[in-house]
């Protein structure tokens, strides 16, 4: 039996919803997935209204480094961020994973403070809407295609949140 989120809207958060929306998650959530988008700003509007038809979501996602961070998937259903990545050899992720989307480019050296302010109050609301989170990890750890969210977004953004922070390859 799955232990669903306590919650499907994460408090204070204003809401955009996403075009894409995956289905209802019939297992536990342990994972929170780090993504920054490959075309800039703007990913919250771009994942509400895709100009070409990409399948993809994300449960939260910004339109710009100074915020507001918008959720556009319910914690109770799946987004679609993670499709082809792996994690310790194991695939299916979106069916166990909340995916977070910061605004790009992926190549960004040097992300705000605000930006790190802002993502681990999402971190935080997640963990406590979804008590089985016990992991944080990136887009570029688990997809050798991918490079978000880059050297930008260091492991120590999560100090003192009680995850293991997985920063390094770790598909196998
Ligand atoms: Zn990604």
């Amino acid at each position: 039996m799955a232990n669903l989120p306590l919650m499907e809207w994460l408090p204070g958060l204003r809401r955009l919803d996403a075009k894409f929306v995956g289905q209802p998650l019939t297992g536990d959530v342990d994972l929170i997935i780090v993504h920054s988008g490959a075309l800039g700003a703007h990913v919250a509007r771009y994942l509400h209204d895709p100009a070409d038809d990409r399948y993809v979501s994300a449960h939260v996602s910004w339109d710009s480094w100074e915020g507001p961070p918008y959720q556009q998937v319910s914690l109770a259903h799946e987004a679609m961020h993670a499709g082809g990545s792996r994690f310790r050899g194991q695939g299916g992720l979106n069916g166990r994973s909340y995916g977070i989307e910061l605004p790009g480019p992926a190549s960004a050296l040097e992300r705000p403070d605000i930006q790190r302010v802002q993502l681990r109050a999402v971190v935080r609301l997640m963990c406590t809407a979804a008590p089985t989170i016990t992991t944080i990890t990136a887009h570029q750890w688990i997809d050798r295609r991918k490079r978000d969210p880059g050297p930008g977004v260091p492991a120590a953004w999560f100090d003192g949140l009680e995850l293991e922070v997985v920063w390094r390859p770790c598909r196998d």
